[in-house]
């Protein structure tokens, strides 16, 4: 009789996933998931050594900013640390009203929703609108958050060259005018850190009668004229159906939002199934974001900062001559082209004390293979230069 406790292995699904850490213990591939004994500001510490945190989302640098640190305490004495359930069944709360209400009007859209996450709102922002028989028309470089939407619907999905206005064109030319159509794409790619061309993709769209979901997680905060994302850089205000994006990265806490029409949002409220079957976001998550929010629009000197910033880096690895795959933001990849090297590069760089991400072939296209850096409002010129060095060395050392 098998004793309790001690369940046997043999099964296909857990022998699959030993088997595949068995190669990756011999590969001596372990860059994931490590472990951080301590944060703050722009470093992080791991075996007691403190390093640049050179690939946190947190362009803004407020993750530790007094007000937002303070807001979120405050959520927490006065709320609790959760509201343990979904809105739909347990009721909003005034918090979760509030941030609404805040990003729809820094958006310049009528209404708002917050999800527990981002990925969450960008997955939700396509399978509650796309249905059987619409066609979905996408950037074949986007995140996988909303592939994860597309794949939940049973619509038709057309792929078109990433940042392609005349292959979106091509796709479009040979539909019939009365399906009904939805482009998905990004406001700024988080992995290359491109600029989507939305004024031809939208006017494209217009001639099509097509609905759009743009993605701008890595926009918000970072571009247009105070920081409202693509949208606002483009000139193209309420001209996107659905704007989706992340409280992680320029707002500094967790969690996601759908912000378009109110017909939209309440619509999305009633069927979208991430929002009625997962939890509220929680007080202190909410009370950084709106806090963080407030900080964005009262002190622009962060988003100065983050600017200066990132052209002085992207000056710099230009004149290390290292290819940067034409990024123009804060995201900024280090295209190395080949798996071992870029091992070789990240390893180094540790080393260095400078903590980068590995974005291997598929994630990437094919000889895409690079180190993904994003740039912080929070870098001293000091740490940037240490950075710019240790990237030098680290590439030169590869070879
Ligand atoms: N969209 C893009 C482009 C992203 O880069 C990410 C996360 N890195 C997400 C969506 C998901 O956001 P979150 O981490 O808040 O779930």
């Amino acid at each position: 009789m098998r004793r309790p406790g001690r369940r046997s292995r043999a099964n296909s699904i857990a022998s699959r996933c030993q088997q595949d850490a068995a190669t990756q213990a011999r590969l001596r591939f372990e860059p994931w998931y490590h472990h951080m004994e301590r944060q703050k500001g722009a470093k992080v510490w791991r075996d007691g050594h403190e390093m640049i945190m050179l690939s946190s989302n947190d362009y803004l640098g407020l993750t530790d900013h007094p007000k937002v640190v303070t807001a979120a305490q405050e959520a927490i004495r006065e709320w609790g640390t959760s509201t343990t359930g979904a809105r739909m069944a347990n009721g909003s709360r005034s918090f979760h009203r509030d941030l609404e209400a805040k990003l729809a009007t820094f958006l310049g859209t009528e209404a708002c929703q917050i999800l527990s996450a981002g990925y969450l709102a960008c997955q939700t922002a396509i399978a509650t609108f796309a249905q059987k028989g619409d066609l979905i028309l996408v950037d074949r470089n986007v995140h996988s958050s909303l592939w994860a939407g597309i794949n939940q619907t049973q619509a038709r999905v057309e792929r078109f060259a990433h940042n392609n206005p005349r292959d979106l064109e091509e796709a479009l030319r040979v539909e019939e005018a009365k399906t009904p159509k939805l482009l998905v794409i990004e406001g700024v790619y988080s992995m290359e850190g491109h600029v989507s061309p939305l004024r031809e993709l939208l006017d494209t769209c217009a001639e099509h009668n097509c609905f759009v979901v743009l993605d701008d997680a890595h926009g918000f905060g970072v571009l247009g004229e105070r920081g409202q994302g693509t949208v606002s850089h483009c000139g193209c205000e309420g001209e996107v159906d659905l704007i989706v994006g992340s409280l992680s990265k320029s707002l500094a806490s967790t969690g996601g939002y759908v912000a378009g029409d109110r017909a939209l949002i309440e619509y999305l409220r009633t069927h979208s199934k991430q929002t009625i079957f997962s939890a509220a976001l929680s007080p202190s998550q909410t009370a950084a974001a709106s806090a963080a929010l407030d900080v964005l629009i009262d002190e622009p000197e962060h988003r100065a900062r983050l600017w200066e910033n990132t052209r002085y880096y992207l000056d710099g690895l230009k004149q290390l001559g290292i290819d940067t795959w034409g990024s123009e933001t804060p995201a900024v990849p280090l295209v190395v082209g080949d798996r071992e090297r870029t091992y070789r590069i990240w390893k180094q760089l540790l080393k260095e004390g400078v903590f980068t991400v590995m974005a291997i072939a598929p994630a990437v296209p094919p000889g895409k293979d690079l180190l993904r850096t994003a740039i912080s409002a929070r870098l001293t010129r000091q740490e940037l230069d240490r950075v710019l060095e240790a990237i030098g060395k680290a590439f030169k050392k590869s070879r």
